[in-house]
This record gives structure tokens, C-alpha cells and sequence, in this order.
């Protein structure tokens, strides 16, 4: 059995940067036993010695159901080919 995670993509819907705190809200897409499913979490980051530690996450509900993608239909990935012809292979 195949449990490997392939992500796919990455979409960020909100960010918020002030002084030395950033706050990220982002929507990951990754394929999994064929089926495409998701993370959507709101991170925050603190500044300090010269890069961003994360300090938190939350997750929160995904905005689509984990489905199947169908074979004929644009790659979840973004590449413009079929799924079947590209991640479905
Ligand atoms: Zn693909």
C-alpha cells in the first residue's frame, strides 16, 4: 500500500506581518492513495535572531471534502495536463 504524500499545492489566503510577528494562513493540497485531501492551518512566527521560529498552528476546517480527482479532468498540481497523464500516473 501506498501511503506516501504527494503535495501538490499551495495556496496562501491571508498573511499579516507586524514588528516581530507573522501570522500565515495557508491551504495545502497534497494526493494520497489517490485521493485528494488537505490541510488548511493559520501559523504564527515570531522574529528573533535573525529568522522566523513558528510558535503555533491552528488547524482549521478545509474548505474542500477529500475527493477523488477524476482521471480526465486538469491535475490538482497545476501543470496544465490531464490527471491521469501527470500525478494519476
Ligand atoms: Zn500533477
Amino acid at each position: 500500500m501506498d501511503d506516501a504524500i504527494k503535495w501538490v499545492r499551495l495556496d496562501i489566503l491571508d498573511q499579516l506581518e507586524q514588528d516581530n510577528s507573522a501570522m500565515v494562513e495557508f491551504e495545502a493540497g497534497f494526493l494520497r492513495n489517490g485521493r485528494l485531501d488537505g490541510l488548511h492551518e493559520r501559523s504564527e512566527f515570531v522574529y528573533q535572531q535573525g529568522r522566523w521560529w513558528y510558535t503555533c498552528g491552528k488547524h482549521l476546517p478545509l474548505s474542500h471534502k477529500p475527493r477523488k480527482p477524476g482521471s480526465n479532468e486538469g491535475c490538482p498540481c497545476g501543470s496544465g495536463v490531464k490527471y491521469k497523464r501527470c500525478c494519476g500516473r
